[in-house]
């Protein structure tokens, strides 16, 4: 059982602290009382016995967390990790908040790591934590989890689904119309980021939400922002969204599902009449894709943009600012689309899985537990450049030779540490069949969620690179983007109360999200992509899996928008 007691405050980005720190202060924050049905002798908060059935099933470890953070913690709370397998019934279940168990003293840990005791086999606190709170059995009686309020004033239990109605037909439709804008007639899309195409595109978004009586704004890197505005003063707005620029030779669900599923959010709410408390931004992210260096809207909105990016050349060799004043803006206020921390209280976006899992699994809805972190790396090895001819194989340093054990070193390290691995690029010099090859660079990266696997895997790839008399070097490090567990946890429980099969998941792509991550709590939603094709007029997901997603995106926008920043 885990019981938490604790004021409740407004949601914030946390970026300090251990996994485990990160889940406690989320807990806290929204005063949480979470029963896990799985223990014989836990009591629902309630003082009721969990029923029979459950308890038989229950495998039970109780770990006491002490928190490091002197002030940030007031009570213990007792984790128990139960089976598997439970109705989505119990999740609905609202009772009031428990008592703490019993008090804690602080005590400040130098490490900076919470302590766990256990009475049965020690476990990893989030894995504990996260077993808790993603268990099917897991009661989540956080006050406004399961409910919202509309125009129409609170509503009793759980919210009636599908209540405001996304139209998915109109959904299908301006997925068409978006398909229109670039469209080169054999199917390819070619909406480039600030070429006229993928400017008449965004118009036509800004004009469908000022129709609906949006307030539509395009900041200065081109974003747009289309706001619909809240009943409640003074909080910030709950944004969903993606893109609509494409590669060369595009598909046409890349972003635009994204986009296409928040302007249906927003006009179900409209045509219902219901204004949430929070406003609802639309945001339709400029220059997402490659062609632009990537994600070049959103990082400018979460202030992420590095001094030389605009003097880079974009996809045509030509420098990505020349594009911006092409598009009409100026490249000196990019800077200036930048948003402060906090002045979005969460972001959601849908989008196509662009792999395979999904479409090979059958399930039509991932959800998204963090954007992988991505290595990139160097290594190089010298050998000694010959006649191919007269040098005998005994006698050569083929330079090669020594750097295949090197790509089979980055397979056996994305293998051994659950990650991936991939060399992409490789340079032989002096390139010719008549010379054994002198000297071999290669380019490669390791992509995955856990940092720790990530560090692991480059400790592997350094000592193989030295036993090799190579050099080895890290070109750049992006960190994971981690989705917010409550927003996971509320996108679990409206995929569960729809009935929606769904699965947890990775992805292996940057997204928009990853970015906004640096100044707002965000979650992603998946669905297939055929085949996993993506980027190519191949690209395609089935219409109804495209509603389902929008539909799953509408309610957990119904349920955040309870959930975050409570009254009183
Ligand atoms: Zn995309």
């Amino acid at each position: 059982m885990v019981i938490v007691n604790r004021p409740r405050s407004r949601l914030s980005a946390t970026p300090w602290g251990t996994s485990v720190e990160r889940l406690l202060l989320r807990l806290y924050t929204y005063d949480l009382s979470i029963t896990s049905a799985s223990s014989p002798a836990a009591p629902t908060s309630k003082g009721r016995p969990v029923s029979n059935q459950l308890a038989r099933d229950a495998h039970v470890s109780y770990i006491h967390i002490r928190h490091p953070i002197e002030g940030c913690l007031s009570n213990t709370a007792t984790a128990s990790s139960g089976a598997q397998g439970c109705s989505s019934a119990s999740r609905s279940a609202l009772s009031p908040a428990a008592p703490p168990t019993q008090p804690l003293t602080p005590q400040r840990q130098p490490t900076g790591r919470a302590e766990y005791t256990s009475t049965c086999q020690p476990k990893p606190l989030d894995r504990v934590l996260s077993a808790v709170l993603y268990s099917p059995r897991t009661q989540i009686t956080g006050r406004r989890v399961l409910r919202h309020r509309g125009s129409q004033g609170r509503r009793k239990g759980k919210p009636p689904l599908g209540n405001p109605e996304l139209d998915g037909k109109r959904l299908l439709q301006d997925l068409d119309t978006l398909a229109r804008h670039g469209s080169s007639g054999s199917g390819a899309l070619n909406r480039v980021a600030y070429s006229p195409a993928d400017l008449e595109a965004r118009c036509w978004v800004e004009d469908q939400m000022r129709d609906l009586g949006l307030q539509v704004t395009t900041d200065p890197a081109g974003n747009s922002i289309c706001r619909y505005w809240g009943e409640a003063p003074g909080l910030s707005p709950i944004a969903v969204g993606s893109h609509t620029d494409t590669v060369l030779q595009g598909g046409r669900y890349d972003g635009a599902l994204g986009v296409a599923a928040a302007m249906a959010c927003v006009r179900a709410l409209v045509h219902a009449g219901l204004r949430l408390r929070h406003p609802v931004e639309v945001l339709n992210f400029a220059a997402e894709e490659a062609t632009m260096g990537g994600t070049l809207g959103s990082r400018a909105m979460a202030g992420l943009l590095e001094a030389d990016q605009l003097d880079r050349p974009a996809w045509d060799g030509v420098p990505v600012a020349q594009h911006l004043e092409a598009a009409g803006l100026d490249p000196m206020r990019v800077s200036k689309a930048r948003r402060d921390g906090g002045s979005l209280a969460c972001f959601l976006e849908l989008h196509i899985e662009q792999g395979g899992v999904l479409d090979k699994a059958g399930v039509p809805v991932g959800i998204v537990e963090g954007i992988v972190g991505i290595r990139r790396y160097s290594f190089a090895v010298q050998g000694l450049a010959n006649h191919a001819g007269t040098t005998r194989m005994a006698e050569r340093q083929d330079a090669l030779v020594m750097a295949a054990p090197f790509i089979l070193a980055v397979r056996d390290a994305a293998v051994a540490h659950n990650i991936v691995g991939t060399v992409g690029t490789l340079q032989v010099e002096p390139g010719f069949p008549s010379v054994i090859p002198g000297r071999v660079e290669l380019g490669m990266e390791t992509r995955g969620l856990d940092e720790a696997s990530l560090d692991r895997a480059e400790k592997d790839l350094s000592q193989a690179a030295t036993a090799i008399g190579g050099s080895f070097g890290v070109l750049s490090s992006k960190a994971p983007a981690h989705s917010d567990p409550l927003l996971v946890e509320t996108l679990v429980c409206t995929c569960e109360e729809m009935g929606t099969p769904y699965r947890l998941m990775p992805s292996g792509a940057g997204h928009d999200a990853m970015c906004i991550a640096h100044i707002a709590p965000q979650a992603m939603l998946f669905v297939p992509s055929r085949g996993g094709i993506s980027h190519s007029p191949e690209e395609y997901t089935e219409p109804e899996h495209c509603v389902m997603g929008a539909r799953v995106l509408l309610e957990a926008l119904l349920r955040i928008d309870s959930l975050l920043d409570p009254e009183g």
